[in-house]
């Protein structure tokens, strides 16, 4: 397979990754991180070895991303973003069984922080850069590769602020691949690959009652707690009704196509029998949902407050946002303030076209018999940014991964691992993918 002179992406994607996990650059959602900046000289210096001409852009001191150009053989085609975040969730080394930074190989798994999420897909990317730069081959069409910073924290130092300064950087482009698709799941003794078409969108509000204070052992009927607990209650309770987007259904249309019997999208038992852990995120794209997540109020317990406050994380599907801000003041109701914190939009394309056609092609000549079933995401990736510049977002990191690996826990999640055989695969096919897009 490999030439003694000539590295293959395989054979470099490991190192490659481990040497990525090392540099720790957990984002605690503020700057009192390591930052992204060692990481983002480490990718400049690979890049720069392989011919390109690499942009360090920081939003702020240490907060760095790095995009480059690759030339493609045709100009004058649409260009394609390749991107992947640097940054990480933090890790409690104590809790791990192999340390978060070490970039260990422990029985043909690598480990770290990151090791899905994702420097498994930075490197992959880097290795097939590398691979091909010495083997004198170029992509098709001009690649804008972009490395970017704070994308586990809604990427506003990373994705955004490229997207809001540097827009000049994405000239051309009208199509971007990135992360948390293209991993492959069991479906009724068939290996699937789940491609990502679409993403919720989200929408953190702020609940605020206002009410009379005064002392705690008076008879009071205007209090701000009561009151706020009262609507946290009901938000928190509510049921959404489940509705389909058309990413989910057409992911149960290929489920059933090819299981022979329909997705029991509506059993949470059964789901997850079916898909194992994928099943939580499969099941959070069946409705909307309402989640409080952090209650504030009071400071003596004989003294009633002024005011209480508390955080609701809501999620809503592709063309949903108006109809759960309308839902969640009627179920807050009376006297409760609703203010919007954070928001970003949900996103929604179809599995059809030139690159769905060669992500598909290059799952299916890696790993031939393997289906390809699109499906929506419950959470978000920065391609949420890069949808305000019109460019048409997939999530593909390509993984074949071994029967009931626990791929959907190790995202945040302690003892996070990649199979040295799935990063291999990844690196094959998405060489694949670049040669074809
Ligand atoms: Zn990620």
């Amino acid at each position: 397979m490999s030439d003694a002179t000539e590295p293959t992406a395989d054979g470099l994607v490991t190192d490659i990754c481990a040497d990525l996990l090392r540099i720790d650059t957990s984002n605690y959602g503020d700057s009192s991180g390591p930052g992204e900046r060692k990481a983002a000289e480490h990718v400049a210096g690979l890049l720069t070895d392989a011919g390109l001409s690499p942009e360090l852009i920081e939003s702020e001191r240490g907060r760095a991303s790095v995009v480059a150009r690759w030339a493609g053989e045709d100009p004058a085609r649409d260009a394609l973003l390749l991107h992947g975040h640097l940054d990480v969730v933090p890790a409690e080394a104590s809790d791990w069984a192999v340390h978060p930074f070490s970039g260990e190989v422990v029985d043909g798994e690598l480990w770290g922080r990151g090791a899905v999420d994702m420097k498994d897909m930075d490197a992959m990317v880097l290795a097939n850069v590398l691979a091909m730069s010495r083997a004198g081959r170029k992509p098709p069409r001009d690649i804008v590769l972009a490395f970017l910073a704070d994308e586990e924290a809604g990427g506003m130092k990373g994705a955004r602020h490229l997207v809001e300064n540097r827009r000049e950087l994405f000239d051309g482009v009208t199509e971007a691949v990135s992360e948390v698709g293209g991993f492959s799941v069991e479906v009724a003794g068939n290996r699937a690959y789940l491609l990502q078409v679409a993403e919720k969108g989200l929408l953190w509000l702020r609940l605020t009652a206002t009410g009379r204070p005064g002392h705690g052992s008076q008879v009071h009927d205007a209090n701000a707690v009561t009151r706020l607990a009262a609507a946290v209650g009901r938000i928190g309770a509510h049921r959404w009704p489940m509705a389909l987007p058309a990413s989910v259904t057409a992911f149960a249309e290929g489920y059933a196509a090819l299981s022979g019997s329909a997705l029991p999208i509506d059993d949470v038992q059964a789901l997850e029998a079916e898909l194992g852990t994928t099943a939580r995120w499969i099941r959070a794209t069946t409705q909307n949902t309402s989640t409080p997540t952090v209650l504030q109020a009071g400071y003596k317990h004989n003294v009633v407050p002024a005011r209480a406050s508390a955080l609701v994380d809501c999620r809503f599907l592709p063309g949903d946002r108006d109809h759960v801000m309308r839902t969640v003041h009627q179920l807050a109701g009376e006297g409760i303030e609703i203010e919007v914190v954070h928001e970003d939009r949900a996103l929604e394309t179809t599995a059809d076209g030139s690159l769905v056609d060669a992500m598909t092609a290059a799952l299916q000549a890696e790993d031939p018999g393997s289906a390809v079933l699109p499906y929506c995401l419950s959470g978000g990736t920065d391609n949420k940014h890069f949808d305000r510049l019109g460019i048409r977002g997939f999530g593909f990191a390509p993984l074949r991964l071994p029967s009931g690996f626990d791929f959907a826990s190790l995202f945040h999640g302690t003892d996070e691992r990649v199979p040295v055989s799935s990063l291999e695969f990844g690196a094959r096919t998405l060489g694949r993918f670049i040669r074809t897009c």
